[in-house]
């Protein structure tokens, strides 16, 4: 009933948004405008597409790094950090898109070139709890639209089975005593190469939690990561 209500929500704001650039307000008919998409700067960050555990500035915040690889459009700050809050706490579902069409240009592009894309996207669930609070899981808006573009099925095999605290509130330790046993893989995974979706990766322990339930049943799976933001890097 909400994912309904929330899905006429976007299509009303991409009627109403459709003659301005979603970030930079101009007259527009793209939700994000020429300039806007190759003026967006990434400060501090390794070239967006690459893997950033090749990078030890990032890898070196990321907990048991049991995934294969990690791609993000860029550091958790100015536009991503913007649209991520728009998202998640202004119930603006049109920012899925705008992170989208920054991926696509930023990160997919590179991906599609180098390597051979996953068979499934698989959002990070949130608990039924916080789904009803938030009304939609940003990270299935996110797979749905980047699913579209790059042309992969989206696939809901998790299931988040306990409500954990907003890891954003716990430090390090309870972080991870928090997400213990978190999640259910609810659907088999025939797959040689899947991948994560979600916004923020901050220590990766959510992410890493549900790759742990994931090769627990299917251990030679290879599991990528694909978020919009990373939120540790550059600040020591
Ligand atoms: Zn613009």
């Amino acid at each position: 009933m909400l994912d309904k209500f929330y899905k006429l929500c976007r299509q009303i704001e991409k009627k109403l948004n459709h003659q301005h650039c979603y970030l930079c307000h101009c007259a527009n008919e793209k939700l994000i405008c020429d300039y806007c998409l190759s003026d967006a700067e990434f400060e501090r960050f390794p070239v967006p597409g690459t893997d950033l555990l090749e990078y030890p500035v990032i890898a070196k915040h990321l907990y048991n790094i049991n995934y294969e690889s990690l791609r993000s459009i860029g550091t958790y700050s100015d536009i991503l950090a913007g649209l991520i809050k728009k998202l998640k706490f202004s119930k603006q579902p049109i920012a899925s898109a705008a992170l989208t069409l920054l991926f696509e240009a930023y990160v997919l592009r590179r991906i599609m070139q180098t390597e051979k894309l996953p068979e499934k996207l698989i959002p990070i669930p949130l608990s039924e709890i916080r789904l009803f609070k938030r009304g939609f899981n940003q990270a299935a808006l996110l797979a749905e639209d980047i699913g579209k573009i790059a042309k992969i099925p989206v696939m809901h095999a998790l299931k988040r089975h306990k409500h954990t605290r907003q890891q954003s509130s716990l430090g390090k330790e309870a972080r991870l005593d928090n997400l213990f046993d978190a999640f259910k893989l609810v659907k088999p995974l025939p797959y040689k190469h899947v991948c994560l979706i979600d916004d923020v990766v901050t220590t990766g322990a959510t992410l890493s939690s549900a790759v742990e339930t994931i090769k627990a049943k299917t251990p030679d799976i290879k599991v990528s990561i694909w978020c919009m933001a990373v939120a540790e890097i550059g600040k020591d």
